[in-house]
Protein backbone atom coordinates (compact mmCIF):
# COMPACT_ATOMS: atom_id res chain seq x y z
CA UNK A 1 0.00 0.00 0.00
CA UNK A 2 1.29 3.71 -0.69
CA UNK A 3 -1.64 5.06 1.38
CA UNK A 4 0.04 9.01 2.31
CA UNK A 5 2.67 8.48 -0.18
CA UNK A 6 3.59 11.56 -2.78
CA UNK A 7 4.23 10.54 -6.37
CA UNK A 8 5.42 12.62 -8.68
CA UNK A 9 4.47 11.44 -12.27
CA UNK A 10 6.31 13.13 -15.43
CA UNK A 11 3.69 12.24 -18.82
CA UNK A 12 1.45 12.06 -15.77
CA UNK A 13 -1.26 13.51 -18.27
CA UNK A 14 -1.33 10.53 -21.17
CA UNK A 15 -0.62 6.73 -21.77
CA UNK A 16 1.93 5.06 -19.46
CA UNK A 17 2.08 8.45 -17.08
CA UNK A 18 -1.77 8.37 -16.75
CA UNK A 19 -2.29 4.77 -16.11
CA UNK A 20 0.54 4.85 -13.37
CA UNK A 21 -1.68 7.69 -11.60
CA UNK A 22 -4.37 5.78 -11.90
CA UNK A 23 -2.35 2.48 -10.49
CA UNK A 24 -0.78 4.21 -7.65
CA UNK A 25 -4.12 6.16 -6.53
CA UNK A 26 -5.73 2.93 -6.39
CA UNK A 27 -2.82 1.74 -3.63
CA UNK A 28 -3.60 5.09 -2.30
CA UNK A 29 -0.79 7.65 -3.32
CA UNK A 30 -1.48 11.24 -3.70
CA UNK A 31 -0.79 12.23 -7.12
CA UNK A 32 1.52 15.30 -8.88
CA UNK A 33 0.81 14.78 -12.39
CA UNK A 34 3.89 16.92 -14.44
CA UNK A 35 3.21 17.26 -18.26
CA UNK A 36 4.31 19.59 -20.96
CA UNK A 37 1.09 21.24 -21.49
CA UNK A 38 -1.66 20.25 -19.55
CA UNK A 39 -5.13 20.29 -20.85
CA UNK A 40 -8.72 18.86 -20.65
CA UNK A 41 -7.07 15.80 -20.19
CA UNK A 42 -4.51 16.27 -17.43
CA UNK A 43 -7.65 18.26 -15.56
CA UNK A 44 -10.49 15.44 -16.05
CA UNK A 45 -7.52 12.56 -14.62
CA UNK A 46 -7.29 14.70 -11.66
CA UNK A 47 -10.83 14.78 -10.88
CA UNK A 48 -10.75 11.03 -11.35
CA UNK A 49 -7.86 10.70 -8.75
CA UNK A 50 -9.41 13.11 -6.58
CA UNK A 51 -12.86 10.87 -6.22
CA UNK A 52 -11.07 8.14 -5.73
CA UNK A 53 -10.48 10.19 -2.31
CA UNK A 54 -6.24 10.93 -3.02
CA UNK A 55 -5.22 14.41 -3.40
CA UNK A 56 -4.15 15.07 -7.15
CA UNK A 57 -3.07 18.36 -9.23
CA UNK A 58 -1.39 18.94 -12.56
CA UNK A 59 1.71 20.62 -13.01
CA UNK A 60 3.06 22.19 -16.50
CA UNK A 61 6.52 21.78 -16.90
CA UNK A 62 9.20 21.12 -19.35
CA UNK A 63 11.70 18.91 -17.82
CA UNK A 64 14.21 19.40 -20.11
CA UNK A 65 14.23 23.03 -18.35
CA UNK A 66 16.59 22.64 -15.30
CA UNK A 67 14.92 25.28 -13.33
CA UNK A 68 11.23 24.62 -14.20
CA UNK A 69 12.06 20.98 -12.95
CA UNK A 70 13.48 22.78 -9.66
CA UNK A 71 10.13 25.08 -9.69
CA UNK A 72 8.16 22.56 -9.84
CA UNK A 73 9.42 19.77 -7.48
CA UNK A 74 9.49 22.90 -5.15
CA UNK A 75 5.70 23.45 -6.29
CA UNK A 76 4.65 20.04 -5.67
CA UNK A 77 6.42 19.65 -1.59
CA UNK A 78 5.00 22.89 -1.18
CA UNK A 79 1.46 21.47 -1.92
CA UNK A 80 2.08 18.00 -0.64
CA UNK A 81 4.31 18.43 1.85
CA UNK A 82 6.98 16.07 0.46
CA UNK A 83 7.84 13.95 -2.51
CA UNK A 84 8.40 10.11 -1.74
CA UNK A 85 8.15 8.72 -5.15
CA UNK A 86 9.63 9.93 -8.74
CA UNK A 87 8.42 8.62 -12.21
CA UNK A 88 10.69 9.63 -14.83
CA UNK A 89 8.15 9.00 -17.85
CA UNK A 90 7.58 11.89 -19.78
CA UNK A 91 9.55 11.18 -23.16
CA UNK A 92 9.48 11.91 -26.92
CA UNK A 93 10.60 10.34 -30.62
CA UNK A 94 11.90 12.66 -33.02
CA UNK A 95 12.86 9.37 -35.55
CA UNK A 96 15.21 9.50 -38.43
CA UNK A 97 17.69 8.04 -40.07
CA UNK A 98 21.32 8.97 -39.35
CA UNK A 99 22.43 9.96 -41.83
CA UNK A 100 19.54 12.48 -41.90
CA UNK A 101 18.82 13.42 -38.65
CA UNK A 102 18.80 16.93 -37.96
CA UNK A 103 21.11 18.33 -34.64
CA UNK A 104 18.04 19.77 -32.70
CA UNK A 105 16.14 16.03 -33.11
CA UNK A 106 19.11 14.65 -31.44
CA UNK A 107 18.92 17.46 -28.88
CA UNK A 108 15.59 17.97 -28.11
CA UNK A 109 15.24 13.88 -27.52
CA UNK A 110 18.28 13.66 -25.39
CA UNK A 111 17.08 16.94 -23.27
CA UNK A 112 13.40 15.93 -22.47
CA UNK A 113 13.87 11.63 -22.05
CA UNK A 114 17.23 11.62 -20.27
CA UNK A 115 18.08 15.13 -19.22
CA UNK A 116 14.83 15.31 -18.30
CA UNK A 117 15.25 12.73 -15.71
CA UNK A 118 18.36 14.21 -14.48
CA UNK A 119 16.77 17.03 -13.63
CA UNK A 120 13.59 15.89 -11.65
CA UNK A 121 16.03 13.15 -9.96
CA UNK A 122 18.88 16.18 -9.06
CA UNK A 123 15.79 18.22 -7.51
CA UNK A 124 13.98 15.31 -5.39
CA UNK A 125 17.31 13.71 -4.20
CA UNK A 126 17.43 16.60 -1.81
CA UNK A 127 14.01 15.62 -0.45
CA UNK A 128 14.73 11.83 -0.61
CA UNK A 129 18.21 12.41 1.54
CA UNK A 130 16.68 14.35 4.35
CA UNK A 131 13.43 11.97 4.85
CA UNK A 132 16.11 9.45 4.41
CA UNK A 133 14.25 7.26 1.15
CA UNK A 134 12.54 7.12 -1.50
CA UNK A 135 11.35 5.40 -4.88
CA UNK A 136 12.80 6.43 -8.21
CA UNK A 137 11.39 4.61 -11.69
CA UNK A 138 13.12 5.55 -14.88
CA UNK A 139 11.36 4.87 -17.89
CA UNK A 140 13.79 3.68 -20.38
CA UNK A 141 12.90 0.93 -23.54
CA UNK A 142 13.82 -2.02 -25.29
CA UNK A 143 15.40 0.49 -27.24
CA UNK A 144 18.22 1.52 -25.37
CA UNK A 145 18.90 -2.33 -24.72
CA UNK A 146 18.62 -3.06 -28.57
CA UNK A 147 18.90 -0.03 -30.56
CA UNK A 148 16.11 0.61 -33.35
CA UNK A 149 16.97 1.47 -36.48
CA UNK A 150 15.77 5.10 -37.41
CA UNK A 151 15.51 5.93 -33.47
CA UNK A 152 19.75 6.62 -33.16
CA UNK A 153 18.54 9.72 -30.73
CA UNK A 154 15.52 7.63 -28.63
CA UNK A 155 17.63 5.18 -28.33
CA UNK A 156 20.99 6.86 -27.08
CA UNK A 157 18.52 8.75 -24.59
CA UNK A 158 17.34 5.47 -23.15
CA UNK A 159 20.07 3.71 -22.53
CA UNK A 160 21.38 6.67 -20.83
CA UNK A 161 18.68 6.36 -18.76
CA UNK A 162 19.96 2.67 -17.84
CA UNK A 163 23.48 4.23 -16.18
CA UNK A 164 21.72 7.36 -15.00
CA UNK A 165 19.84 4.69 -12.90
CA UNK A 166 22.50 2.35 -11.86
CA UNK A 167 24.71 5.29 -10.88
CA UNK A 168 21.91 6.67 -9.13
CA UNK A 169 20.89 3.15 -7.59
CA UNK A 170 24.66 2.99 -5.96
CA UNK A 171 25.17 6.06 -5.13
CA UNK A 172 21.97 6.92 -2.89
CA UNK A 173 21.26 3.35 -1.61
CA UNK A 174 22.95 4.30 1.66
CA UNK A 175 20.27 6.62 2.26
CA UNK A 176 17.49 3.81 1.35
CA UNK A 177 16.26 5.10 -1.52
CA UNK A 178 16.10 2.54 -4.39
CA UNK A 179 16.58 3.42 -7.84
CA UNK A 180 15.46 1.15 -11.03
CA UNK A 181 14.53 1.17 -14.84
CA UNK A 182 11.65 -0.49 -16.83
CA UNK A 183 11.96 -1.51 -20.67
CA UNK A 184 8.79 -1.12 -22.40
CA UNK A 185 8.24 -2.61 -25.79
CA UNK A 186 5.30 -1.43 -28.01
CA UNK A 187 2.79 -0.35 -26.12
CA UNK A 188 -0.55 1.33 -27.12
CA UNK A 189 -0.21 4.58 -26.73
CA UNK A 190 -0.29 8.03 -28.40
CA UNK A 191 3.50 7.33 -29.25
CA UNK A 192 3.18 3.69 -31.33
CA UNK A 193 -0.83 4.36 -32.57
CA UNK A 194 0.95 5.03 -36.16
CA UNK A 195 2.69 1.58 -36.20
CA UNK A 196 1.20 -0.88 -38.14
CA UNK A 197 0.29 -4.17 -37.50
CA UNK A 198 2.35 -5.38 -40.07
CA UNK A 199 5.34 -3.66 -38.86
CA UNK A 200 7.94 -6.52 -38.78
CA UNK A 201 9.31 -5.50 -35.05
CA UNK A 202 5.27 -5.94 -34.21
CA UNK A 203 6.07 -9.40 -35.07
CA UNK A 204 9.21 -10.10 -33.73
CA UNK A 205 7.08 -9.84 -30.26
CA UNK A 206 6.85 -13.75 -28.95
CA UNK A 207 3.88 -13.23 -26.85
CA UNK A 208 2.04 -11.61 -30.47
CA UNK A 209 0.90 -8.36 -29.12
CA UNK A 210 1.28 -4.86 -28.25
CA UNK A 211 1.51 -4.40 -24.18
CA UNK A 212 -1.22 -2.33 -22.26
CA UNK A 213 -0.04 0.84 -20.35
CA UNK A 214 -1.72 -0.67 -17.17
CA UNK A 215 0.40 -3.71 -17.60
CA UNK A 216 3.19 -1.24 -17.04
CA UNK A 217 1.66 0.43 -14.68
CA UNK A 218 1.30 -3.10 -12.42
CA UNK A 219 5.26 -3.52 -12.20
CA UNK A 220 5.74 0.56 -11.68
CA UNK A 221 3.61 0.17 -8.87
CA UNK A 222 5.58 -2.98 -8.07
CA UNK A 223 9.02 -0.97 -8.09
CA UNK A 224 7.59 1.53 -6.00
CA UNK A 225 6.91 -0.82 -3.01
CA UNK A 226 9.68 -2.86 -3.49
CA UNK A 227 12.50 -2.21 -1.05
CA UNK A 228 14.86 -4.87 -1.55
CA UNK A 229 15.39 -3.82 -5.39
CA UNK A 230 17.84 -0.95 -6.77
CA UNK A 231 19.60 -0.39 -9.90
CA UNK A 232 17.79 -2.94 -11.74
CA UNK A 233 16.68 -2.68 -15.24
CA UNK A 234 13.32 -4.82 -16.12
CA UNK A 235 11.64 -5.50 -19.58
CA UNK A 236 8.31 -5.62 -20.03
CA UNK A 237 8.10 -6.27 -24.05
CA UNK A 238 6.28 -9.22 -24.26
CA UNK A 239 9.43 -11.24 -24.96
CA UNK A 240 10.51 -8.82 -27.75
CA UNK A 241 14.63 -8.64 -26.53
CA UNK A 242 14.81 -12.30 -25.67
P1 LIG B 1 2.72 9.53 -24.73
O1 LIG B 1 1.37 8.90 -24.68
O2 LIG B 1 3.20 10.15 -26.00
O3 LIG B 1 2.80 10.62 -23.54
C1 LIG B 1 3.98 11.35 -23.35
C2 LIG B 1 3.87 12.14 -22.07
O4 LIG B 1 5.12 12.83 -21.86
C3 LIG B 1 2.78 13.21 -22.12
O5 LIG B 1 2.21 13.31 -20.83
C4 LIG B 1 3.56 14.49 -22.45
O6 LIG B 1 2.95 15.68 -22.01
C5 LIG B 1 4.83 14.23 -21.66
N1 LIG B 1 5.95 15.04 -22.13
C6 LIG B 1 6.53 15.03 -23.36
N2 LIG B 1 7.52 15.93 -23.39
C7 LIG B 1 7.57 16.52 -22.17
C8 LIG B 1 8.36 17.54 -21.59
N3 LIG B 1 9.35 18.14 -22.27
N4 LIG B 1 8.12 17.90 -20.31
C9 LIG B 1 7.12 17.31 -19.61
N5 LIG B 1 6.34 16.34 -20.08
C10 LIG B 1 6.56 15.95 -21.36
O7 LIG B 1 3.87 8.51 -24.33
P2 LIG B 1 3.81 7.02 -23.68
O8 LIG B 1 3.74 6.06 -24.80
O9 LIG B 1 2.86 6.95 -22.57
O10 LIG B 1 5.31 6.95 -23.14
C11 LIG B 1 5.66 7.23 -21.81
C12 LIG B 1 7.12 6.86 -21.64
O11 LIG B 1 7.29 5.48 -21.96
C13 LIG B 1 8.07 7.63 -22.55
O12 LIG B 1 9.25 7.95 -21.86
C14 LIG B 1 8.37 6.65 -23.65
O13 LIG B 1 9.61 6.88 -24.26
C15 LIG B 1 8.34 5.35 -22.87
N6 LIG B 1 8.10 4.18 -23.71
C16 LIG B 1 6.95 4.07 -24.41
C17 LIG B 1 6.76 2.95 -25.21
C18 LIG B 1 5.50 2.75 -26.02
O14 LIG B 1 5.47 1.78 -26.81
N7 LIG B 1 4.48 3.55 -25.88
C19 LIG B 1 7.75 1.97 -25.28
C20 LIG B 1 8.90 2.12 -24.54
C21 LIG B 1 9.08 3.23 -23.74
P3 LIG B 1 1.79 16.40 -22.89
O15 LIG B 1 0.55 15.54 -22.74
O16 LIG B 1 1.63 17.75 -22.31
O17 LIG B 1 2.31 16.41 -24.30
Amino acid sequence: MLKGKVALITGGSRGIGKATALKLATLGADIAAVSYNPGDEAASLCKQLQDMGVRAEAFKCDVADFQAAKETVDAVKELFGTVDILINNAGITRDGLIMSMKEDAFDSVIDTNLKGAFNMIRHCTPIFVRQRGGKIVNVSSVAGIMGNAGQANYSASKAGMIGLTKSVARELASRNVCCNAIAPGFIATDMTKDISQDNPLMKAIPLGRQGLPEEVAELIAFLCSADYITGEVIRIDGGMAI
